[in-house]
Parts: C-alpha cells; structure tokens; sequence
C-alpha cells in the first residue's frame, strides 16, 4: 500500500516523465499497456482485438491539463479518433472513453468548457452509431462529471459513466444510476484517495465493488464491469445467471494488455468483452497508476530503466 501511494503520487508528478522516456527497453514496457503514440498505431490494434472478437472503448491519453488550447486538441484528437473508427465500421464495438479533465474541467469556468468541448464528440459518436463513455478521475470531479452526464445523456442517453466502488459514496450513486439505458463502468478506483471520502484497505474496497455489482446488475441499466479481478467476474456472471440477464445486457471491461488470454477466453466463451485501448504520446500518468496496481511490473519496470 505505502508503494502504492508513492507511484500515484509520482503519477502526478509529469517531471519525472523524462527519466523513462527515451529508454529503448522502457519503452517496451510502456507499450505492453499502451497501444502507440498515434491513432494510426491505435487503429490496428483495434482491428486485431475486434478479430478476437473483442469489443474496445479508445482513450486519447491525456489529463489534468492547464490552457483552453489543450482542451481543444483533445476535443480535436478524439473526433479524428471517432472517424478513424468509423472507418473500421465496427458501430457500437468500438467506442471511445474520455476524461473531463482534458476537456478543461479543472479551468475557470471549467465545467462548461469541458461540458463545451466534450459534446461535439459525443454527437460525432452518435452519428457513427456509437457511444462515449465519461472515465471517472479523482473524487474532487465527481459531482460535475455526473452534472456532465446528466446533461449529455438527455440528447445521448448512451453515454456512460464510471463509478469507483473505493469511494464512500459510489453505493449511493449506484443506486441513483441503475435506471432504464443507463451505461455504468464500476471499477474499483485507481487515485489515491484519502481516509476521508474512500476505503483503504483492499479487503473493503472488494466488499463495496460487490456490493455496488449486486446494485448495478440487479437494476434495469447496462452494466459495465470493469475489472480484472476473477472473484469480481465470476460474481458478475453469478448475478447474471440470478437476475436472468441476457449476455448482451451487460459487460466485462479489461485494459490493454492486462489479461490479455482471460479477454479472449470469456469472449470465446459467450461474454461481452470490451478491452480500454489506450494511446497517445501522454502517457505517463496512466502507466503510472498501471504500476500502482501491481507491484510485480515495478520490479520489471525498474530492471528496465537499468538496460539500454
Ligand atoms: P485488482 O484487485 O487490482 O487486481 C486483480 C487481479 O488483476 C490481480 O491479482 C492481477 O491478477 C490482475 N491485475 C490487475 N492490475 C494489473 C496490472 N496492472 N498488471 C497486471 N495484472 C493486473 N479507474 C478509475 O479510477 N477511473 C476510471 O475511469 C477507470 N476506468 C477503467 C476502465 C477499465 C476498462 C478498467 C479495467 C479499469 C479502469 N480503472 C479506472 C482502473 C480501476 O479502478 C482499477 O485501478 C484497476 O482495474 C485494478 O483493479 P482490478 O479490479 O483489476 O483488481
């Protein structure tokens, strides 16, 4: 846990970015989870995963940004991303995730110019017959990103939103959003939170993503199950078989590259799939919190900073 908290800080830190870029054998760790800097490196590994039968959500890397201009060229990154898969004609297989915070959230007036910036890829996705999913950030943004939500989702009642079972309040909101069309990722939660609003120890936040499963999957909405965890999963296709819930009504959602052979297995053996594909030459703060989560890539991680 105590290095866990350090690598979410470092995650915050873009400094230190610099120390693992340019490093050959970094950088093949980096691509384990993420998919290319560019969309034209995004793109095939869409196509590959589609192949297997899996479904993708693509998520322009990028966050916490700090001028208007910025703002933009994720709004701008996304809609070619949006054409790109067009492109693929997958529909609704694939679909992209975006953060607020890279739409401007945390700007003066940040709220509109995200809600601003973030609409004309939601309409860009509607009019190719797919969807965007709001990824959820710290527990600081968590009231306007439902705001958010709540106001797209009246012309684009397909647009979804994460909840992180770590939080104190997730329960409650799980019950608020576990109506009629409603699409909801519940994922344990990857910032670091403090005492205050989220569990700390992992035992709890296991019990609270059960219970908020059993919430989400009991309702009449589209559940999202975002997880690698097999007790989670399992749970998941327990509470399916006990709701009657057909296996297009819900979902399991991994990352790129983690649990690459458990995708395909449960894709083969008749469940939803949907890999997040991350891209983007950003990425340091996600791979960062990829870290956090296992203790196992540090050392390989950091063996790696160590070869040329
Ligand atoms: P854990 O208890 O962390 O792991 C269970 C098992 O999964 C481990 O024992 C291991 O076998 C495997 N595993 C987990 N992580 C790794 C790894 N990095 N490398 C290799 N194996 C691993 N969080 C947010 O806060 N906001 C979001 O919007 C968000 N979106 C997400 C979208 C998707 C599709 C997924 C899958 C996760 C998302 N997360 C998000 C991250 C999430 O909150 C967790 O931090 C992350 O999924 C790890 O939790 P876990 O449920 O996989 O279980």
């Amino acid at each position: 846990m105590v290095l866990q908290k350090v690598l979410l800080a470092a995650s915050r830190r873009p400094g230190l970015r610099r120390v693992v870029t340019g490093n050959p054998a970094t950088r093949r760790v980096v691509d384990r989870f993420v998919a290319g800097e560019a969309l034209t490196d995004a793109l095939p590994a869409v196509r590959a995963l589609a192949a297997d039968g899996i479904e993708v959500t693509l998520d322009h890397l990028g966050e916490d940004i700090t001028t208007r201009a910025e703002a933009e060229h994720s709004r701008d990154a996304y809609l070619a991303a949006l054409e790109g898969l067009a492109g693929l004609g997958l529909g609704d297989r694939a679909e992209v995730s975006v953060k607020l915070s890279a739409f401007g959230q945390a700007l003066p007036d940040g709220h509109d110019v995200a809600l601003e910036l973030v609409r004309p890829v939601v309409e860009a996705a509607t009019a190719i017959g797919t969807t965007v999913t709001l990824d959820m950030e710290d527990h600081r943004t968590i009231d306007s990103t439902l705001a958010a939500l709540a106001e797209l989702r009246k012309e684009h009642p397909g647009t979804g939103a994460v909840l992180q079972a770590m939080l104190f309040r997730t329960e409650d909101d799980a019950k608020a959003l576990a109506v009629t069309g409603s699409r909801v990722r519940l994922v344990k939660g990857a910032y670091n939170e403090p005492p205050t609003v989220a569990h700390q120890k992992k035992k709890d936040v296991d019990t609270a993503y059960a219970r908020c499963l059993e919430i989400l999957m009991a309702g009449p909405g589209y559940p999202m199950v975002g997880s690698h965890d097999p007790a989670m999963v399992a749970r998941a296709h327990e509470l399916a078989a006990q709701h009657s819930r057909a296996a297009d009504s819900w979902e399991v959602q991994m990352l790129y590259g983690i649990r690459p052979d458990e995708q395909r297995r449960l894709a083969t053996a008749g469940t939803r799939v949907r890999a997040y594909v991350p891209y983007g030459v950003d990425w340091y703060a996600y791979f960062m919190r990829r870290l956090a989560e296992r203790p196992a890539n540090v050392g390989f991680f950091l063996r790696s900073l160590l070869t040329k």
